[in-house]
This record gives structure tokens, C-alpha cells and sequence, in this order.
């Protein structure tokens, strides 16, 4: 044989038998055309007839009374919701420690210093019964995000914010269509947020929401979305100029991200059935592999319908998970950790946070594997990444 052709041989022995990403986006179907239909309209800018079909969409799904406003991530609806606290330096916010780090970093912008609370080894939520032990003078809110689309114990926190004069926000990136006692996430802090990133439910890239459940903050809420103007008022016709007249920013996405993003909201019952059916199959399978092996799935409280957002194993040992990881690359299938520990990041530790501050966070971060989980995950290619943990020697 000709080096060449032994080359080939050999690079073809090699190459992985599969190509399965962790995450990637597919089209509902309509988004081509909506894009269309907004470049022909002639305005692309934001706050446009997309951006309103998607608030008002996203405010039936949630139910009556709620104002939802479109924003450029959930990051920035985020921030909103700082500057709407009016939060001064020194106030405290308690939020997991097992999170993105845009759910400490907005509040930080303000200058205010996040408290991290350990997590529940079950459904990976903050844990409950550990916020009141955190709350001082200082402490003005607490951030509510649920895991996964399964939610946080409600009734609990609601409780611990009204006796402690607290406001609740929810960082519900992952759990839009998810309820708790069926109540939709998204309703119960005074402010909620959404992200619309590419690797969530539903998308259009780069987008978030901020949705106000108080109404007394939804005028300022236009006005910081609106670079701290009352152009709102302005563009409907209630005042003849509009100025400056408070702190603000430029949170509206354009129109050919609202574009596509209806699309997918449209489409939200489809594309929820097919992630339960993926979330259902994942955990079909891999129930008693998991008992037998140690392994931990997700648990889902009966008080909870989750919104079917990531599918996730808890292997006994951080060791058996690179293998795994590196099994399952060598098969050609991306499996991905999570979140690492906020109190133990460079940033964490700047504003007070130490190690051993949430051990079952600290724990949890490096055994954690996501699995593979997007809209057009087929079938076939879902049953070989269940095979192939299947046939993984822990
Ligand atoms: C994805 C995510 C965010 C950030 O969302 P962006 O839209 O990318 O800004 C915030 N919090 C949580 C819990 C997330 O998963």
C-alpha cells in the first residue's frame, strides 16, 4: 500500500462513528419568512410588530396582568432589574452559587455583593432552608433560578422575602412554560427574566426578556429600557418631546431577532413536546444503569412541571466523569459540564466568597455531565449516546 492510501485507511478507522453536538440551533420553520417580512416593512428597528407579537405571546403563555419586555439578552434584562431595585452599594442580593455568572454579575454592576447559597443535592435549586442564616441588615433581594426548568421551592422563599421585607427576582433562563403548583414561572418575583440564547428552549441567537409583575415598575422599566428616557411615553403619544430622565440603557432587540424569535414562540407546544419526548427518553433509559451505578438524574418534585430545558447526570466520582467525557468524544458525542462554583471564581472571592461556602455546589460542579439535547435531536442519534453511556465502565 501507497503511504497515501494507508493514510487513508488509518484516518478513516479513526474518525468518530457519530457527530453529535451538545447543542445546536434548529428553525421552527417560519423564521426565513418573518425575517422576510420585516426587511420588506421597511423597519428593522427595535420595539417594532415581531417585538410586540413576542411580548404579548410571552404574556398570554404567563397569563393575564404581566407586561413582558423584549430585551438583548437575559443578561441585560438582568441589569434591568437591578437598576430597578435601586440598589445602593453595600446591599446584599443571595443567590445559588451554582449559576451563570450573569445572575451575580448584574447585581455586582451595581455594587452590590452577592451572597451565594449552596444548592439542593436534589433538583440542584438553591437550597431553601439555607437563605435566612445569610440574610443581615443589608440584604435586599433574593434571586430565584430554576435549575433546568424545574422550580425552586416557591412557597418557601415567598415566605422567607415577605418576613424579611425582601424582593424576590427569578432568573427563569431556563424555565419559561415550567410552573410550580401550577403557577407559570416567571409570575411569582416581582421580576422575572428570560433568556433567549442559543442554547435555550427557544431562541433567536443573542435575546432575553424581562418580565414585570409589579406594575408600579413598569414605567421606569420603559424608560431605563429606553437609555434612560421616556421615549415610550414619547412614541405613544402622551408627551410632545422626550428627554433624559434617569439612568438607563439600549435593551431592545431589533426587529430581525424579534422576527425570528416568533417563530419560535409560535411554535412553543411543538417544540415542547419533542423536548419532553427527548427529556422522557433519556430518562427511560438510563434509570437503572444509573441506579445501579451510583449515578444521579434529575428529580422532579411532584409540585413542579418542568419546562424540559437540559438533561443532566450526577456520576459519583469527578474522575468518571472525564472518562466519560472523553469516551464519549472519542465516539464523536459532546457532553458537556456546568456551571462551576461562582463563590470559588476570582470574582466571587474579590467580593467575599470562599471555598467550602456551598459544599454541595463545590461537589456537585465537578461530577455534572449534560447531555446532548436540541430540538432536532433525532431519535437514532439520541439512542447512541444513551448506548454508548450505556456501554461506559465507571
Ligand atoms: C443562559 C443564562 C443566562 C444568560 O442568558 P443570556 O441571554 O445569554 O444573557 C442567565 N442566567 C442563567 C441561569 C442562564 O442559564
Amino acid at each position: 500500500m501507497s503511504a497515501q492510501i494507508t493514510d487513508a485507511v488509518t484516518m478513516s478507522a479513526q474518525r468518530p462513528p457519530y457527530q453529535i453536538p451538545f447543542n445546536r440551533t434548529a428553525l421552527a420553520g417560519a423564521e426565513p419568512d418573518n425575517i422576510a417580512a420585516a426587511i420588506k416593512a421597511g423597519q428593522i428597528v427595535g420595539n417594532g410588530e415581531y417585538g410586540r407579537r413576542c411580548e404579548q405571546l410571552i404574556e398570554s403563555l404567563i397569563g393575564d396582568g404581566r407586561r413582558v419586555m423584549l430585551t438583548t439578552s437575559c443578561t441585560h434584562a438582568l441589569e434591568m432589574s437591578a437598576l430597578l431595585l435601586n440598589l445602593q452599594p453595600g446591599d446584599e442580593v443571595i443567590m445559588p452559587s451554582f449559576t451563570f455568572v450573569s445572575t451575580a454579575n448584574a447585581f455586582a454592576l451595581r455594587s452590590a455583593v452577592p451572597r451565594f447559597v449552596d444548592i439542593r443535592p436534589d433538583t440542584l435549586n438553591l437550597d431553601e432552608t439555607k437563605i435566612e442564616s445569610l440574610i443581615g441588615p443589608q440584604t435586599r433581594a433574593v434571586v430565584a433560578v430554576h435549575y433546568g426548568g424545574v422550580a425552586c421551592e416557591m412557597d418557601t422563599i415567598e415566605r422567607i422575602a415577605f418576613r424579611h421585607s425582601l424582593d424576590v427576582i427569578e432568573d427563569n433562563a431556563h424555565g419559561l412554560l415550567g410552573a410550580y403548583r401550577g403557577k407559570p414561572l416567571g409570575t411569582f418575583g416581582r421580576m422575572a427574566t428570560l433568556s433567549f440564547h442559543a442554547t435555550k428552549n427557544f431562541t433567536c441567537g443573542e435575546g432575553g426578556a424581562l418580565i414585570v409583575n409589579d406594575s408600579d415598575l413598569i414605567d421606569r422599566a420603559e424608560i431605563i429600557r429606553e437609555k434612560g428616557t421616556d421615549r415610550a411615553s414619547f412614541f405613544r403619544g402622551e408627551i410632545d418631546k422626550y428627554t433624559w430622565v434617569d439612568l438607563g440603557s439600549s435593551y431592545p432587540p431589533s426587529e430581525i431577532l424579534a422576527a425570528f424569535l416568533f417563530a419560535q414562540l409560535e411554535a412553543h407546544e411543538a417544540i415542547q413536546s419533542i423536548r419532553r419526548g427527548i427529556w422522557q427518553r433519556y430518562d427511560d433509559a438510563l434509570r437503572d444503569w444509573a441506579t445501579a451505578n451510583g449515578v444521579r438524574l434529575p428529580t422532579v418534585p411532584d409540585s413542579c412541571e418542568q419546562a424540559y430545558h437540559l438533561y443532566w447526570i450526577l456520576l459519583p466520582e469527578p474522575e468518571q466523569r472525564t472518562r466519560l467525557v472523553e469516551h464519549l468524544r472519542s465516539l464523536g458525542i459532546v457532553a458537556v459540564f456546568h456551571y462551576l462554583p461562582l463563590n470559588l471564581s476570582p470574582m466571587g472571592r474579590c467580593l467575599g466568597s470562599k471555598e467550602g461556602d456551598c459544599p454541595v455546589t463545590e461537589s456537585v460542579a465537578d461530577r455534572l455531565l449534560r447531555l446532548p439535547f436540541y430540538n432536532d435531536l433525532s431519535e437514532s442519534d439520541q439512542h447512541a449516546v444513551i448506548g454508548s453511556i450505556l456501554d461506559f465502565r465507571l
